[in-house]
């Protein structure tokens, strides 16, 4: 039988699997990754990842054209080469990811950026399938994002396409990851929506659920954020709506330039908001968008949850263009 195994990277995990032609899981395992030991250690834990996958394939007769790694930071998706620096992982710019792992394996290996192979994902089995313009984003510690422009996914002129996290949406505003100041991400990242707590509660004579958090000192989560908003806690609902507002703004300005069919929203932000905050991105978004932009346009919530990279890796070299 035709199957698809995927590796994807992240900084604290290694998640792995096998998928048949339809996107179902067949396997799926997740180890530690160990980053901070290196790039040399983590290439040898791929290797072991990848060892178990085609020990699988060959018990249970799956045929697999090639193996699919997804990395975070640039990659070089027609080497397979890691060409960006990635903080959680000291030494991984440089490394042939592809070559190694495909000397090693005796097997085709193809990698591209983790970020990029989530819209894959969706694209092919998820939110946004059969869609041929479609802008992904996942709010979490960071924010990702993809481009797939009139069915292809837009790499650009050196590989970082897609940074939607460093679009610059105020002059002069705070710090950010990258160096540079006022991205996107120091405000609407996981760490950007508890700073706003902090600072809308701190200014807040009411007693709400936040400003009683603020006074005992006490660390809030995300999830404990979307709580109180969905009970209405008027500062918890102000956190979220400035937050959602941000989000809204960078992404207009993707709508009014690409103008897709459709907007998928994921991350651990977009999970513990659910529904209801991705209609609130929705409202705001629509309303600083162009009206020719969003005449059929749809903005969902990604259906792959934490599986979507694996699941991307495993069938980052399908024709998006087949995809439904
Ligand atoms: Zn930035």
């Amino acid at each position: 039988m035709k199957a698809f195994a995927g590796i994807d990277l992240g900084g604290t995990n290694i998640k792995f699997g096998i998928i048949d032609q339809n996107g179902d899981i067949i396997i799926y395992r997740t180890i530690p990754a160990f980053a901070a030991d290196g790039a040399r250690s983590l290439l040898e834990r791929l290797k072991i990842c990848g060892e178990e996958l085609l020990l699988y394939c060959s018990d249970n007769d799956l045929k697999i054209p090639y193996l699919g790694v997804g990395s975070p930071g640039t990659v070089n998706s027609d080497t397979g080469t890691i060409l960006g620096h990635s903080p959680n992982i000291p030494g991984w710019e440089g490394t042939e990811v592809a070559r190694e792992l495909g000397d090693y394996l005796n097997l085709p290996v193809f990698v591209g950026n983790d970020a990029n192979l989530m819209a894959v994902a969706e694209v092919i089995f998820g939110a946004a399938r059969g869609c041929k313009n479609v802008i992904c984003t996942t709010i979490g510690t960071g924010i990702g994002g993809a481009l797939i422009v009139n069915g292809a996914l837009l790499t650009g002129n050196t590989y970082s396409a897609g940074e939607f996290g460093h679009v610059p949406i105020i002059k002069d505003g705070n710090d950010c990851s990258c160096g540079l100041k006022g991205c996107l991400e120091p405000y609407a990242s996981a760490a950007g929506l508890l700073g706003l707590a902090r600072e809308l509660g701190s200014e807040s004579t009411s007693a709400g659920a936040i400003e009683k958090r603020l006074k005992k000192n006490d660390d809030m989560t995300v999830k404990e954020l979307f709580t109180f908003y969905k009970k209405s806690d008027p500062t918890s609902v102000l956190v979220v709506e400035t937050q959602a507002d941000y989000m809204a703004s960078g992404l207009a300005g993707l709508v009014n330039l690409l103008n897709p069919e459709i907007v998928v929203i994921g991350g651990g932000v977009a999970d513990a908001g659910g529904v209801k905050y991705i209609r609130l991105i929705e409202k705001f978004l629509k309303a600083r968008c162009l009206a020719d932009s969003i005449k059929s346009l749809r903005v969902v919530k990604a259906m792959l949850g934490n599986k979507a990279g694996f699941i991307g890796a495993a069938i980052q070299r399908e024709e998006l263009s087949e995809a439904g």
